[in-house]
């Protein structure tokens, strides 16, 4: 039996609640697979994927026993985020991972593309924090983890816009934190290295095995991995850890 996940509020068990964009593939699903065990109410934000979020909310509730809503939201437009938190209702943890990335020469990236790339992995962190703040501030609890990138820290050629939208989610995570951090809100992000997941279809085998031989642990990353860092950033025992980027990279980049 997994351990439940809660907190006392005036002398009553509640179960904490986690919102998690981009929930219905990937990481996202990953992560929502590794709370909803340790007890977690569990909401899955998608935008197209709307079958898979579903059919992941179905297994999750049966399989754990934990309540599991959907909500769609494009996470790039304020008014869907905000009709998303308003279905949804407060969160306890909330977890930005929806992201894309396409590779482009610099020269090649369309207003279009930086827009919607800025728009998704970047404006999307700050609308959902905008909606979720607010009550955290009131229960003077809360945990934001923000899935950003290690190109984020260190540049990726070809993936300009990409890069510059992980950098910006890393300062967004540092302002932010020193700023809520007197109403008892830790807000940290991940920095994955090479996660398999649909995000690296486009890299052949000969890449990918290079990408291997470049990480010091030998292996390329899981979802699961990001789960894991993503579990102990939520938990009590980082109740110390605010600001920080994890790197979760095989030691790709130190
Ligand atoms: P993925 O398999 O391509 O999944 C992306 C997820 O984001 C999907 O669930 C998708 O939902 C969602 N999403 C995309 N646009 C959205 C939007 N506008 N609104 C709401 N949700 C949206 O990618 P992943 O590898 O799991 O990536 C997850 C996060 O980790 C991203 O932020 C990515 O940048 C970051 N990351 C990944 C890697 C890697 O190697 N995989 C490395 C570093 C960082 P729908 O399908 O429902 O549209």
């Amino acid at each position: 039996m997994f351990a439940r996940n809660t907190s006392k509020r005036k002398g009553e068990i509640t179960i904490k609640t986690v919102l998690i964009t981009g929930a219905s593939r990937g990481i996202g699903s990953a992560v929502a697979c590794a709370f909803a065990e340790k007890g977690y109410s569990i909401i899955i934000n998608y935008n197209r994927s709307k079958n898979k979020a579903k059919a992941l909310a179905s297994e999750l509730s049966d399989k754990f026993k934990v309540g599991c809503k959907t909500v769609k939201a494009d996470v790039s437009s304020p008014d869907e985020v905000r009709a998303m938190f308003s279905e949804t209702g407060y969160v306890d943890v909330l977890i930005n991972n929806a992201g894309i990335s396409n590779q482009r020469l610099f020269t090649d990236i369309t207003d279009e593309e930086w827009k919607r790339t800025i728009g998704v992995n970047l404006d999307g962190v700050f609308y959902c924090c905008r909606e979720a703040l607010p009550h955290m501030i009131l229960q003077k609890s809360g945990v934001i983890i923000n899935i950003s990138s290690m190109w984020g820290e260190v540049g990726a050629s070809c993936e300009v816009h990409y890069s510059a939208s992980k950098a910006g989610v890393i300062g967004l995570t540092k302002a932010l934190a020193k700023e809520v951090a007197p109403s008892g809100i830790r807000v940290n992000c991940i920095a994955p290295g090479v996660i398999m997941t649909d995000m690296m279809s486009d890299f052949d085998k000969e890449t990918l095995d290079e990408l291997v031989k470049e990480t010091p642990l030998g292996r390329l990353g899981t979802p699961q991995d990001i789960a894991s860092a993503a579990l102990f950033l939520a938990s009590d025992s980082a109740s110390f850890i605010t600001g920080q980027t994890l790197g979760v990279n095989g030691g790709l980049i130190i």
